[in-house]
């Protein structure tokens, strides 16, 4: 079931796990997780902004003791929505990976604010961020980095349960992380995960994002918590690599044949995906491809990058 766009929803996962679901998952609307045991607790990421990370939190409180004081954040990767309201869980272990604490520091709330701010000034570009961004509140957010950081792996216990962080990155963003907690055969997979909506690559290469998606079904999980839109499963899974092989496949034919990245993404025929929500984000995914493609020509390299 997909929830309106300003509706979000806590399921009980059971075993102490919880998935906090917003909206259509459209843009900035990002999806959190909690694992539980006792008195211990990790959030998997915080939201876009301030207020609704505190209301996040506390229907997370209201649903278990455990999360009234968070022991331990992981941020899945360096998008704003998946870490900006981290002042409020500042005293907390904050982890994510080195690429992604790296880079972090560039898209700040700040930088957010201020583009926001001149928006009016931006034509075509601006009223696009005005749609986008124009809910969120990143006026006086407090930047709050992890305070922790690590590469590749990262095998952490909360409580009786076993937490293995996975590096999948550079795909979505640089250093993409998905959090498998294999006893109740549970994956929360940050962006690398769009349900419903359309996939955006900001790094590739894309040969990681699929191997990724192949991961995670290799993980043989029961219950998928995606980055944006509504609990999956190994089929949603499944088509997010099916996607990701599709546009690869077809931005390649039109990169061989000459063709600019703005005439390939406008060329490319999406059929049943156009009817996953933001579409529009090809363009994104098709520059992506484009660059990787170039700089490995360049390099003389060959393979399905
Ligand atoms: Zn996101």
């Amino acid at each position: 079931m997909t929830l309106a766009r300003d509706e979000a929803e806590l399921e009980d996962l059971g075993g102490g796990l919880f998935a906090y679901v917003q909206g259509d998952g459209s843009w900035g609307l990002s999806n959190a997780g909690l694992v539980t045991d006792g008195e211990e607790s990790l959030l998997i990421d915080t939201l876009f902004d301030v207020p609704r990370t505190r209301r996040m939190l506390d229907a997370m409180a209201r649903a278990t003791p455990a999360a009234r004081k968070i022991n331990t954040v992981v941020n899945t990767h360096a998008n704003g929505d998946h870490c900006f309201g981290n002042e409020l869980v500042a005293d907390a272990r904050i982890i994510a990976s080195t690429a992604s604490a790296e880079e972090m520091q560039e898209v700040t709330p700040d930088l957010m604010a201020a583009m926001l701010k001149g928006a009016d000034e931006m034509g075509e570009a601006g009223r696009f961020l005005r749609k986008a961004f124009g809910a969120f509140e990143f006026e006086g957010i407090k930047l709050t980095l992890p305070t922790e950081t690590f590469d590749k792996r990262l095998d952490l216990r909360v409580g009786d349960h076993a937490v293995e962080l996975i590096e999948v990155g550079p795909a979505h963003t640089r250093g993409d992380v998905i959090i498998h907690v294999p006893g109740s055969r549970a994956v929360f997979t940050g962006d690398i995960l769009f349900i419903e909506g359309t996939p955006i690559m900001w790094a590739g290469p894309v040969a990681n994002w699929i191997d990724a998606c192949e991961k995670i079904v290799a993980l043989e999980p029961d219950v998928i918590v995606p980055g944006h839109g509504p609990l999956t499963d190994v089929r949603g899974t499944l088509a997010v690599r099916d996607y990701l092989v599709y546009i690869r496949d077809e931005a390649r034919k039109r990169y061989d044949a000459g063709l600019s990245a703005r005439e390939a993404a406008l060329d490319i025929r999406l059929g049943d995906y156009s009817a996953w929500c933001d579409s529009e984000r090809i363009a994104v995914n098709v520059m992506t491809l484009y660059r990787v493609r170039r700089y490995v020509a360049a390099a003389g390299r060959v393979g399905n990058v």
